[in-house]
Formats: structure tokens, C-alpha cells, sequence
């Protein structure tokens, strides 16, 4: 374990040095805009839904404009998201919970968050982490769980498990910058087809690292 949390620590360092500012690709201005922003990206490229956003955040300015929404409107709104008619369907359900049960706000826990309908831990530790700037857990997306198992870090196969085994190895003042670095990093360089090995700052330190040269 403290051989693991050397390396950790290592990684970290380097990445900080390679993605300063911990950031999320999806434009937003607030949780809830971050939220809908999560829920359209399913299945979608980031940049896709930011083109989408803009106006959307425009025209519905918080979960009861959504819960008034015509349905039909709101599904051409969002059709470029793809999946359009559950997305719409989705962001009613989850606006009109808020609506009901948080006075239209965002809840500030993880316990509340994932008791909106469509959202799980990953997309609630999103908002947490990127939105409020507050770490309750560590985001574990599918770029993750490829890079961690690259790195080996861990051997889990399921984004809870690798959650809970990377909350053991990073120090909680880190969670939220590591979320963010280790997706970064999964997108542009350890891509999963091909990873860019040589161009890496991790390929000395990675067990997984070949050499194209
Ligand atoms: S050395 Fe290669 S496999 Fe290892 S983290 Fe970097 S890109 Fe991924």
C-alpha cells in the first residue's frame, strides 16, 4: 500500500504539472446547469453538448422553467444530444424532483444528489467536485477506470470498487484535482485505442508504458 501511495503521489505531481487547473470539459455557469450538462452528455462528446448549452441555459433558466416545458419543444431543443426523448424525459423527472422535494435547488451532499432520478455517483461527484468545489468522493468515469488499470492502481472492474480503492490512495485534498487530471490525461494521451506512450510524462513510472520507436 505506501509503495502504491508513492507512486500516487509521484503521478499526481505530474500531472498537476501537465493540467494545472483542475477543470470539466462541459460548459456551465452553476450545479444545476452542470447537472442538465451531464445528463445531455451521456452517450455524446462534450464539445457536441456545449454547442447545444448555450441556448438551452438561455431559454430555461432553472428546474421550473423545465417542469413547464412543452416535452416536444424541449426534445427539439436537445436533439442534437442524441437519445433526445429520454434526455428530455430525464431532465423533467430530475427538475421536477428538485422542484418538489429541494425547493428547486441543488442539494450540497452526496447521499441527496443521487436520490435525483438519472443521477448516480459518478455525475453527482462531478457536480460536487467541479460545481461546489467540494470533495465527498472521486470521479470514476470510463476513462478512468482505463487509466487507473494502465497505471496499475488498481484492478477493479466496476467504478464504485475503483472509487473506493483510489479514496484509500489519494489524499483527500488532491480528490477533486486527480478527478479531473486522470480524465484530461485519459482523453488526450492514454487514449484507448493507441495510447500515446511516448509522449506520456507517466511512461517511466507505468507499468503498461510500450515504445513506438
Ligand atoms: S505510459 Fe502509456 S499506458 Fe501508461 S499512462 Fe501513459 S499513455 Fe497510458
Amino acid at each position: 500500500m505506501s509503495e502504491l501511495k508513492e507512486r500516487v503521489k509521484e503521478i499526481s505531481r505530474r500531472l498537476k504539472k501537465q493540467y494545472p487547473e483542475p477543470i470539466v470539459e462541459l460548459d456551465f455557469s452553476d450545479p444545476f446547469e452542470l447537472l442538465v450538462a451531464s445528463l445531455l452528455a451521456a452517450q455524446n462528446r462534450d464539445t457536441t453538448i456545449n454547442k447545444i448549452t448555450p441556448a438551452l441555459f438561455r431559454k430555461y433558466r432553472g428546474p421550473a422553467d423545465y417542469v413547464a416545458a412543452d416535452q416536444a419543444e424541449l426534445e427539439q431543443d436537445i436533439h442534437l444530444s442524441g437519445f433526445f426523448r429520454q434526455k428530455s424525459k430525464a431532465i423533467k423527472a430530475l427538475s421536477q424532483k428538485l422542484v418538489d422535494d429541494f425547493d428547486g435547488e441543488v442539494p450540497k451532499t452526496l447521499d441527496e444528489l443521487v436520490t435525483l432520478p438519472g443521477i448516480g455517483r459518478k455525475t453527482a461527484n462531478v457536480v460536487m467536485s467541479f460545481a461546489m468545489g467540494i470533495a465527498e468522493g472521486i470521479v470514476v468515469d470510463v476513462h478512468h477506470l482505463r487509466v487507473t488499470s494502465r497505471l496499475g492502481l488498481s484492478s477493479q472492474k466496476t467504478a464504485d470498487k475503483m472509487e473506493r480503492e483510489m479514496m484509500e490512495l489519494v489524499p483527500k485534498r488532491d480528490w477533486i484535482h486527480w478527478s479531473s487530471s486522470i480524465t484530461l490525461h485519459g482523453r488526450r494521451v492514454c487514449v484507448a485505442r493507441k495510447p500515446k506512450c511516448d509522449a506520456c510524462t507517466l511512461n517511466d513510472i507505468c507499468p503498461s508504458a510500450f515504445s513506438d520507436s
